[in-house]
């Protein structure tokens, strides 16, 4: 297991970001949230350890942490914000029901490859999949639900 204060010591000092203790708190809950939080739900983590944080306070180190790239979102079409701590390149799977986002390993898939040119002046940053599907729980729910109606 990789050591917390470690890799935020690390990524703060290579994306130049001061460190200080709201922050950590704040990224040391992003980084043990596998399931991509929003913002909402990692301020009801941080707030256990600093009960006077404002959600206010959250949102602005979370851009922060955004603008400086130690934090990725996750997909900017879902209407919700959610956040990805996970900078290893990785895809994901997500459930049209539950919205939920699971990480998927990127040796798990073929590198997608590009056959076509990219629009005149499009800049890539990073590259991941989505794959839309129903996950393991909705799915079981909706086949329980269709045994019942039968
Ligand atoms: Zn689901
Ligand atoms: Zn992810």
């Amino acid at each position: 297991m990789e050591d917390f204060l470690a890799v935020f010591r690390d990524r703060c000092k290579r994306h130049g970001l001061a460190f200080t203790h709201q922050r950590q708190v704040i990224y040391q809950a992003l980084l043990a949230a596998k399931d991509h939080p929003t913002p909402e739900a990692i301020y009801d983590i941080v707030r256990e350890r600093i009960p006077s944080i404002s959600l206010g306070t959250v949102y602005k180190n979370i851009k922060t942490f955004l603008d400086v790239d130690m934090l990725c979102e996750v997909s900017l079409h879902h209407g919700s914000l959610r956040l990805d701590a996970n900078l290893h390149a990785h895809h994901h799977l997500v459930c049209r029901i539950c919205r939920s986002i699971t990480d998927l390993d990127e040796s798990e898939m073929e590198p997608a490859r590009f056959t076509g040119k990219f629009p005149r002046g499009f800049r890539v940053q990073r590259q991941n999949v989505e794959i839309i599907g129903i996950c393991a729980p909705c799915a079981q729910k909706q086949s329980s639900k269709k045994q019942s109606s039968n």
